[in-house]
């Protein structure tokens, strides 16, 4: 038992992997399941005060690991694009509220916004909120998205290129999140990695399932499908990781399925799959 608790100890779960749960739920079931991290999607924090999910979290002795999602900096609108940072500020206090140390970034894309203006508009974006994060103690962690999302939300997409953006914005407040379902088929991911180096404030674990039948919402757990995620954990790790790791599967099937069932499942393939 002591064992399996201390395999279960860097595990941390999205709420959106359990949608079934509203927070309370999701927190009892957690603490119950011996389960210490949640990744928190905003949504979650709704219907009650910023406290009141502190509180909750803390009763439950669970740790706020990130707040999802900030981000979508990308617009052709301007009015878009100020209203967007307003609302990163807002998930930036949220996230110190809870005592989440991140914040998650969906940088954002907009089919009719070229790549090259996008990436202009997500530096931009970022620099614009590095302040009030260095005020809250919170970091702005970019999280490089599968190029199948380049249209319409992220054209931020390899670890490379969120390398890039960091060099650029020079900031210990701006990191990367590395989600293996986004990057795992990138030739440089292991040299990029390393390039990132401390700068890696995340790590999101699922699978990659084949054929994939909805590109949103047909994740697997980890252990249905190709990637290697000890690989790509020991790359992590090697740059000297030691956060959580994070389970974040949006997938139709599973939500399906009897919650209480398919968090021992996750537990299952964490310990024999991450
Ligand atoms: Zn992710």
């Amino acid at each position: 038992m002591e064992q399996i608790m201390d395999n279960l100890s860097r595990l941390a779960i999205h709420t959106i992997t359990t949608k079934q749960w509203d927070f309370p739920t999701a927190c009892q079931k957690f603490a119950t399941g011996g389960v210490r991290g949640m990744g928190i999607w905003r949504q979650w924090l709704e219907g009650r005060s910023l406290e009141e999910s502190k509180t909750l979290l803390d009763d439950h002795g669970l740790e706020a690991v990130s707040l999802v999602r900030g981000g979508f900096f990308v617009s052709t609108d301007p009015v878009k694009r100020q209203a967007a940072l307003d609302d990163n500020r807002r998930c930036l206090d949220e996230a110190q509220a809870v005592g989440a140390p991140q914040v998650v970034l969906v940088c954002g894309a907009e089919p009719g916004v070229p790549l090259v203006e996008a990436r202009k508009q997500i530096t931009e974006g970022i620099a614009a909120l590095i302040d009030h994060a260095q005020a809250l103690g919170v970091i702005l962690a970019i999280e490089p998205l599968h190029p199948l999302y380049a249209d319409c939300r992220s054209a931020v997409n390899t670890v490379g290129q969120a390398n890039d953006l960091m060099d650029q914005l020079n900031s210990p407040l701006v990191g990367v999140a590395v989600d293996v379902y986004h990057v795992w088929w990138d030739p440089d991911l292991e040299q990029q990695l390393q390039r990132a180096g401390e700068r890696i404030c995340g790590f999101h674990v699922c699978d990659w399932k084949t054929p994939t039948e909805d590109l949103l919402n047909d994740r697997g757990l980890m252990g249905e499908g190709c990637i290697d995620i000890p690989r790509i954990r020991s790359w992590v790790e090697a740059t000297g990781f030691q956060g959580w790791n994070e389970v974040e599967i949006f997938s139709n099937r599973w939500w399906a399925t009897d919650p209480d069932t398919y968090l021992s499942k996750i537990k299952e393939a964490y310990i024999n799959h991450v």
